[in-house]
């Protein structure tokens, strides 16, 4: 279930660009040339892509980067790195106008968080088919929504044991905080084309609601996040 051969996807450098700058922010431009070396794209030492929207920056590089991150830094570090660089990846494309920018303003803003996560996330899932080749869309099930991305590539060709594109759950960790004005929400990786699933796939919940002094949970329960479509 690895990236076809003889199908080229792209990234937009602004995109790769976030993300490898955001690196540079935690390890530095020297751990960043180690990386890129291992990765066999020396070439973008000191010469990151342009910030540009053109879908110039290839899936195999991307997913290349990432591969070297993990095998330099370990699971653990590669997961904190990338994570890191998917927030980052998020932060500046909405700041930029990108990412978010069709989200409709004021009716938007008084919706409920769960109803504004699920617009918002389907607006990012609808915006990243125009920042790169990588399809996503949002599907509800009973109890969670979830987040799908095909064609991934952040695990484009590669292989694991477990769920790896931390990128993209950095990132939508952050635009559920940006969503929900607050960090009630998560994003964790269920399935993942690296390790052979079709798809890759984000869960999205709730974070289990603090007890409050009268005993009922403080935010709602994990179907609020799915089911409140803030109808009133
Ligand atoms: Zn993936």
């Amino acid at each position: 279930m690895v990236g076809s051969e003889t199908e080229r996807r792209y990234y937009s450098n602004r995109m790769a660009r976030i993300y490898l700058v955001a690196i540079e922010d935690v390890i530095g431009s020297n751990g960043v040339a180690a990386v890129l070396r291992l990765a066999k794209l020396g070439h973008l030492i000191g010469n990151y892509p342009p910030d540009s929207l053109d879908r110039e920056f290839s899936f195999e590089d991307f997913a290349a980067i990432n591969q070297a991150v993990q095998e330099v830094y370990g699971p653990q570090g590669a997961k904190g790195l990338c994570q890191h660089a998917g927030r980052a990846t998020l932060k500046y494309t909405v700041t930029d106008g990108g990412l978010m920018a069709d989200l409709p303003d004021a009716a938007f803003k008084l919706l409920p968080p769960g109803a504004k996560v699920k617009v918002g996330l389907t607006t990012l899932a609808k915006s990243v088919a125009d920042f790169s080749d990588q399809e996503a869309y949002v599907v509800e099930n009973e109890e969670h929504l979830v987040f799908v991305v095909e064609q991934c590539p952040e695990c484009w060709g590669r292989s694991s044991d477990g769920p790896i594109c931390h990128g993209t759950a950095g990132m939508l960790q952050e635009a559920l905080h940006w969503l929900s004005d607050s960090q009630e929400f998560t994003a964790v990786e269920t399935e993942c084309v690296a390790r052979g699933d079709d798809v890759c796939t984000f869960t999205i919940s709730r974070k289990a609601a603090e007890e409050g002094p009268e005993g009922h949970s403080a935010t709602g329960s994990a179907e609020d996040a799915a089911l409140d479509d803030g109808s009133t």
